[in-house]
């Protein structure tokens, strides 16, 4: 029987969900597998508490994967590849241009199952240093060719309401805009620091430590970083050892006509 999902505001009902695997295929027996699934309701949503006063509703030893900046050839995929192995989902932050490019990979990370949120059109550093129209701008291309790649089609609004500011950069007016639109923010509580160079070997090192540290919470990777795709068989191991649990955000399911 899967989890049922629930809305992030319900933690009595989310801590019911805790025992409850998301999937039980029997391929995943014995592998890491994901926890739960945390219906997140992107209404006024800013978490992440690098940039936030708040963050989900996670408890000890829950994690949340989170990639950022691709899709991109090479890493793309054997990132998805060992996140298949572990029978992990996680949540994809596109820049569109990228998915403009890839739209077979973008796919691909919602065919196996992952969300797909949405990092802007051309990933400025940052939106918040540029005009704010030109800013907004961009996050509305990003919006459009993130879902026409991955839909064919995209509307006035995303299928996936969750959306990251390049670089954290956000602004009071763009952070005003995106609650306007109902588009949940979402930073991070830690990160992996994979923008910097090295080895595979200490990418691990670093974030498990950060983790172990922090006990819980969204973890930021890059997809495009070859470090961090070597480096991800080895993490999920390590998660799977230190008992931390998957937890994998989705938005809820489009409104529909009621029956008559
Ligand atoms: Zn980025």
């Amino acid at each position: 029987m899967l989890c049922p999902v629930f809305r992030a505001a319900l933690p009595l009902a989310l801590s019911l969900c805790l025992a409850a695997p998301a999937r039980a295929a029997p391929d995943c027996a014995g592998r890491l597998g994901t926890s739960r699934v945390m219906e997140v309701d992107p209404v006024g949503l800013q978490v992440g508490t690098k940039h936030f006063p708040q963050t989900l509703d996670l408890a000890d030893h829950e994690v949340v994967l989170t990639f950022d900046d691709g899709p991109l050839p090479g890493t793309t995929p054997a990132v998805l590849k060992a996140l298949a192995h572990e029978c992990v989902r996680a949540t994809f932050f596109v820049i569109g241009r990228n998915a403009a490019a890839h739209p077979d990979l973008l796919r691909r990370e919602i065919a196996e199952g992952h969300t797909v949120g949405h990092h802007s059109m051309t990933h400025p550093m940052t939106l918040a240093d540029i005009p704010y129209d030109k800013a907004v701008a961009d996050i509305e291309k990003g919006l459009k060719a993130d879902d026409k790649a991955a839909y064919g089609a995209a509307g006035t609004r995303p299928r996936v309401p969750f959306f990251r500011f390049p670089g954290f950069g956000s602004s009071p007016e763009l952070l005003a805009y995106l609650g306007q639109r109902g588009i949940g923010v979402f930073g991070a509580d830690l990160w992996a620091s994979d923008w910097n160079l090295m080895t595979p070997e200490a990418q691990l090192t670093l974030v498990m430590g950060r983790l172990d540290h922090a006990g819980r919470g969204i973890i930021l990777f890059h997809d495009t970083r070859e470090q961090t795709a070597k480096m991800l068989p080895a993490f999920l191991s390590a998660l799977k050892e230190k008992g931390y649990r998957v937890v994998h955000i989705v938005p809820p399911p489009p409104q529909t006509a009621a029956a008559p």
